[in-house]
């Protein structure tokens, strides 16, 4: 097994201190500005700092939170962590051939995460040859030239697997797409698959579309937000701001989740000079410390409180909406009758003092919105978890209408759109027969494979090759060594990355590094300067041009390198004229303009500053689902039961990362500095085991007989239900089993995995 694919087991020098009460303010801008400060040229900095996410000028490659309609604050439109993000992206230093003659990739995968992120941009591309443990230089046609030799030896076309992270935009995304399908296969697995697939499976069947419903300004105008398995003080900080508006109007939240964390007890707008003196806002009016994959039973046990108050006074549920736009209510209460209010109370692991408070705001309200992300997607149950809550949001009749509907947050910046224009492995036939329409080729029809399903087809060697634009694979994936086996069987490896990361130390026989621009920087082609576009959480369409020059004058955009290799690989087999789209992108969003539906007169509408809006049918009460209405659902409580000695554990992120890119080494929030090698633990359970802060132990995962090990972890005495405990990904990843996946969904169950911890 391919040991290169784990973070080294080497401990840094923890520090541990009590958890922040408060977020963002002098602490969050003094941190953005050390990073910038210490990894950017400052002139940089300063040039990016005013043109970040500002109308006209480039989006942030971090998180998919939107940017308001109207005025944008010219003190600067981004957070502390946007800040770190475009720290990481603009960095001042680049790494060529004579960094990797120097460092072999067996001493690279000794570097932790962090080190090999802050190396340096990626300068030229680069060749690792079979047997060789050296990177070495290749020109861009050689590349292209090496990865056309290997697609088209395959033996057939789902031999190949082609990956795409959410940096990608919806050019560059577009045409990926249609090279793939070109090529002749669906196998277009991408980051979605890890994360909100199961909100896109859940929201599409019970409301017909599957991204949320709601808009910034109706998160103003909400009298409850729930914000539900979901870290928006670290992983969306502008959020905040929305809820803190939300406060100002008199709205409540209410946070759910099994730790609590910093930037939903406390605020501090760094933008508001008062609030930064004094102290900032409070923001969840409710905390709700949830057992690990209590949210079914929660979601069940506020229905069954609110059916019972329904049966007392009938003012509670929203019949009007109820008998006009849904279907299914009938059998979902007679299924909900069939539950107990005390069990499920008692499951969800929440005192009735605290539901108490929740069940008040949920009854005497109507503008509801939901907000989760990762802690409800990532179970074996997740789209169970969606489905409840959105029966919660129907009764209420809280959907379609101002201040109400569903959130679902997106983690990174294109994911959503990379989705909207077909990076989809399950694409719908009217998109494919679009596509056979304008181009003349008849796309497959056959499902393609999920991330799970691709890592599966490497291993069992049907898949052969791995093209990934973007993100970082191995560090994503669950079961890390077992998908750095199936890596290692394909013949060919290629990223298409701007910095180093494993997944490019845990290679296919032969591999290539394809360097390619950043958001951050300008893209010029034989046209002239180009412009980009990206899709945010809540469906808005955005322009995003670069601001830098690129840091290497060997790299090229995504969009010219898919070009490069769709026009390298399909020579005269193709219909399509590549290079006429490298050339000029309006002609790639003309393209998207008549397949994708929503994106009419998309180079017009790209000059609305603000951007605009996609069609989305839950937002005006146009359920486009098989009954033409929002649909009820029934679900069932899951079932697991700890046996002595177990803990259930889920992956967080630490404040110093986003996704897989490791910005530092502390998790301020949490009061860890300096290390990363951590589990988080109830004291009682601690106690327990007869384990203390700082202890190291070993832990162990426990999935249908079979064990995984990740070794050297210190243990941290937290605040977090008994029996529930947290871990970074992607430490522990190698304890994810690749079989445990959401149903139907395929989401890896990151946040609900049994394990067992010994002292070492
Ligand atoms: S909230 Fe997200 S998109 Fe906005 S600046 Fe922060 S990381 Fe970037």
């Amino acid at each position: 097994m391919d040991k290169k694919a784990l973070t080294p087991e080497v401990f840094n020098d923890l520090k541990i201190k009590a958890p922040a009460k408060n977020s963002a303010g002098f602490g969050g801008v003094s941190s953005a500005v050390g990073h910038a400060s210490k990894y950017m040229n400052m002139v940089d900095a300063l040039k990016l700092s005013f043109k970040i996410n500002q109308k006209g000028g480039f989006d942030c490659p971090g998180c998919a939170w939107p940017d308001p309609d109207d005025e944008r604050s010219s003190l600067g439109e981004y957070c502390e962590n946007g800040l770190k993000a475009i720290a990481e992206e603009a960095q001042n230093k680049t790494i060529g051939h004579a960094f990797f003659a120097k460092h072999s990739v067996d001493e690279l995968a000794s570097w932790s995460d962090f080190e090999l992120g802050k190396s340096g941009r990626l300068a030229e591309p680069l060749f690792l040859a079979e047997g060789e443990s050296h990177y070495r230089p290749i020109s861009w046609e050689d590349a292209f030239r090496k990865v056309a030799t290997h697609l088209n030896a395959l033996n057939n076309p789902d031999e190949a697997v082609f990956y795409t992270s959410g940096r990608t935009t919806n050019e560059a995304a577009f045409l990926y797409q249609l090279f793939v399908r070109e090529f002749g296969t669906s196998n277009l697995p991408d980051c979605s698959n890890m994360c909100h697939e199961a909100s896109g499976k859940a929201l599409s069947e019970t409301l017909g579309i599957g991204k949320g419903s709601v808009t910034l300004d109706d998160l103003y105008k909400a009298e409850v937000v729930m914000v539900i398995g979901q870290n928006p003080g670290t992983n969306h900080p502008r959020m905040l701001s929305a809820l803190e508006k939300c406060k100002n109007n008199g709205g409540k939240i209410i946070a759910v989740n099994p730790l609590p964390e910093a930037g939903l007890i406390k605020f501090t707008n760094p933008q508001n000079p008062i609030k930064l003196l004094t102290g900032g806002t409070p923001i969840a009016d409710v905390f709700v410390p949830l057992m690990i994959n209590g949210d079914v039973a929660f979601f069940k046990s506020i229905l069954l409180k609110l059916l019972e108050k329904e049966a007392e006074t009938g003012r509670v549920f929203d019949k009007d909406f109820i008998d006009e736009y849904t279907h299914g209510y009938h059998d979902f209460i007679v299924d909900l009758k069939t539950y107990n209010f005390d069990d499920c109370l008692k499951a969800a692991g929440v005192s009735q003092a605290i539901f108490d408070e929740v069940f008040d705001l949920i009854l005497n309200n109507n503008k509801i919105i939901i907000c989760w992300a990762m802690g409800l997607t990532q179970h074996e149950n997740a789209v169970d978890n969606i489905r409840e809550l959105v029966n919660l949001l129907l009764l209420k009749g809280s959907i379609g209408k101002e201040g109400a509907g569903t959130c679902p947050v997106r983690g990174h910046s294109n994911v959503q759109g990379d989705r909207t224009v077909g990076i989809w492995e399950a694409a719908p036939q009217a998109f494919l027969d679009k596509i056979e329409a304008k181009y003349g080729f008849k796309p497959s029809a056959k499902q393609g494979y999920s991330v799970i399903d691709a890592i599966k087809a490497m291993y069992e060697k049907k898949a052969k090759v791995f093209f990934g634009v973007g993100g970082n694979f191995i560090s994503a994936v669950p079961d890390t060594l077992y998908s750095a086996q199936a890596l290692s069987n394909c013949s060919l490896t290629v990223h298409v990355s701007t910095k180093l990361n494993r997944s490019h130390l845990v290679t296919g026989k032969e591999a290539l590094i394809l360097p390619c621009l950043g958001r951050t920087e300008k893209d010029f082609q034989k046209t002239g300067e180009q412009v980009q576009s990206v899709e945010n959480s809540m469906g808005i369409v955005s322009s995003t041009k670069g601001v830098l020059e690129p840091c290497s004058t060997d790299l090229l955009s995504e969009v010219a390198v898919v070009c490069g290799i769709a026009h390298a690989t399909l020579k005269g087999r193709s219909n399509i004229d590549w290079l006429k789209y490298k050339a000029d992108y309006n002609l790639v969003r003309d393209d998207i303009a008549e397949v994708v539906s929503g994106f009419e007169d998309y180079n017009k509408r790209l000059k609305i500053p603000s951007g605009f809006y996609l069609p989305n049918g839950a937002r005006i009460r146009q359920f486009k689902t098989q009954t033409g209405k929002a649909n009820f659902t029934l679900n069932k409580l899951p079932k697991w039961i700890l046996k002595d000695g177990e803990l259930i554990m889920m992956t967080i992120r630490s404040h110093d990362q986003f996704n897989t890119t490791i910005y530092g080494m502390n998790d301020r929030y949490r009061g860890i500095y300096n290390e990363r090698r951590i589990i988080f633990m109830n004291r009682n359970d601690m106690k327990a085991r007869h384990l203390k802060d700082g202890q190291v132990v070993n832990l162990k995962s426990h999935y249908k007989g079979k064990i995984r090990t990740a070794n050297n972890f210190k243990v941290v005495g937290y605040d977090i239900p008994k029996s529930c405990c947290a871990t970074y990904f992607p430490e522990t990843n190698v304890l994810v089993p690749l079989e445990s996946f959401a149903h139907t969904a395929k989401t890896p169950a990151s946040k609900s995995v049994i394990i067992t911890v010994e002292a070492s």
